[in-house]
């Protein structure tokens, strides 16, 4: 057994979270070693090079707010590899009456899109003067659909939940996802008029959305070779109580140490947990993770008539199209597509479409390009189509998660040294999860 009581941390899971742990860790010098069970890192951060073009399997842009992507890259020395989307590219469209509807990021957009019904428009503005009182949790789409109303909600709100959450917002807990927005009911009587307030307020620095020229994987390629003699790619299999610290069984060998912190999936963890902690171990478990099928399709760049400027589309369910979303990848990033293709990721599956896990992927995959040909006009067949099913892609933060997060600092402060993180625990996005990993490491920093 492998005694680390001295000083070194153990992190379990080589994604973004644990890989960003380590490389906080490492900056301010103190030793831990980082436990992966596949033969590379990156977790869910999965970018390949095929066909001339990179394609993101798993996340495709990164929305840096506060600035931590750009000074992480620096850092890492591979800020000359950002690339970042133009602000024309950030116009969406939003799928009604089976066509794409533009809607740009601006109040003047809403007021002209043809997204919504003049009567919908006239509900959405009006949301100041909606007196709603609010019960402290509840789902989003009940809070937004009493502010906003209904169809609001299905065609601006839903399709971005459900796109890019993969969500069902009748599910997902405000106070978990929105909980600004909550806020601003609270503390101004709108969430319209909270928004403009707390905007004019903010923005030190201005968001951007990046990737870099190799992808997504860059930046976890660049943290990994950054600590690669930390990392030991061994599965964990059990995690118990030591006198003092944590035993930590791997498939091959056994430590112990006084600091843990966990960056695998809740119901990894659940399971090295089962002997040690039954009751968060069967909590951890039931966090329902809703799967993704990420598909790369490319087309002659002719072939896509007229073009169109913009992010992609986003599929209201209400529409009964299965298709979540496409993003225009080739749009957004001109870098990372092969000359001459127009390159999308298209998205199905999420919390509403179980099916993608008992179906074949070539099915799905057949009836989904069908979909994205009719919507933008596409007669041809793609010359190229790869997916990936992601089983448990997306913690779902449905209402109640609050109470559940709270059963997460008991048992760390039951189990002092013993650290639950990740997307679960820190938000989804990439970004959550760095910035999750920087607090947590400059919090513990002080007991070393
Ligand atoms: C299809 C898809 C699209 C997405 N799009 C975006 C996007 O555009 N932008 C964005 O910001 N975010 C996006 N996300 C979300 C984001 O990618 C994830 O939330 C984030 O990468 C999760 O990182 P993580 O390190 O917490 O977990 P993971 O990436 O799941 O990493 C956990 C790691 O732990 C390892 N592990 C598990 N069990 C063990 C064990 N017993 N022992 C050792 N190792 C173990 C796993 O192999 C894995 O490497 C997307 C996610 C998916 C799936």
């Amino acid at each position: 057994m492998s005694d680390l009581t001295s000083k070194e941390v153990i992190i379990l899971g080589g994604g973004i979270s644990g890989l960003a742990v380590g490389w906080f860790l490492h900056q301010k010098g103190i030793p831990f070693k980082l436990f992966e069970k596949q033969d590379e890192t990156g977790g869910a951060v999965t970018s390949k090079r095929v066909h001339g073009s990179v394609m993101d399997f798993g996340p495709n842009s990164l929305r840096d707010r506060s600035g931590k992507i750009r000074e992480l890259a620096d850092d890492l020395g591979i800020s000359q590899d950002l690339i970042q989307i133009s602000e024309a590219l950030k116009t969406r469209y939003i799928v009604r009456d089976r066509s794409l509807k533009e809607l740009k990021p601006s109040l003047f957009s809403l007021i002209s899109t043809k997204v919504l019904s003049p009567k919908a428009k006239l509900r959405l503005l009006g949301e100041p003067l909606a007196q709603t009182k609010s019960p402290s949790d509840e789902s989003i789409g009940d809070f937004l659909e009493r502010r906003i109303g209904k169809e609001a909600v299905d065609y601006l709100v839903d399709p971005v939940f459900s796109g890019i959450y993969a969500g069902n917002i009748y599910r997902i807990s405000k106070k978990s996802v929105l909980p600004k927005l909550a806020e601003y009911e609270q503390n101004f009587g709108s969430v319209l008029w909270g928004a403009i307030r707390s905007k004019k307020e903010k923005e030190k620095v201005k968001p951007m959305v990046l990737s870099f020229k190799k992808g997504i994987q860059q930046l976890t390629d660049a943290i990994s070779q950054k600590i690669s003699d930390h990392i030991i790619y061994d599965e964990v299999k059990i995690v118990e109580k030591a006198e003092p610290g944590y035993r930590v069984q791997t498939e091959n060998e056994e430590f112990t140490s006084k600091n843990v912190i966990s960056c695998i999936p809740a119901y990894s963890l659940g399971h090295l947990l089962r002997g040690f902690e039954p009751e968060l171990s069967s909590e951890l478990i039931n966090i329902d993770y809703a799967p993704m099928l990420s598909t790369q399709v490319l087309f002659k760049a002719s072939d896509i008539n007229p073009k169109r400027e913009g992010f992609g589309f986003l599929v209201p369910r209400k529409e009964r199209i299965r298709l979540l979303g496409a993003i225009w990848k080739s749009n957004i990033f001109p870098e990372l597509t092969a000359d001459d293709y127009f390159h999308a990721n298209l998205m199905t599956g999420g919390a509403h479409d179980r099916g993608i896990l008992i179906e074949s992927v070539e099915d799905v995959e057949k009836e989904i390009l069908n979909e994205f040909r009719e919507l933008m006009g596409i007669d041809v067949q793609p010359a190229f189509v790869k997916s990936h099913l992601w089983k448990k892609a997306i913690p779902q933060f449905d209402v109640g998660y609050e109470q559940t997060k709270q059963r997460f600092k008991q048992f760390e402060s039951e189990n002092p040294g013993l650290y639950l993180g990740g997307n679960y625990r820190w938000g989804v996005s990439v970004p959550d999860c760095i910035q999750g990993a920087e607090e947590l490491v400059r919090e513990m920093a002080d007991h070393l």
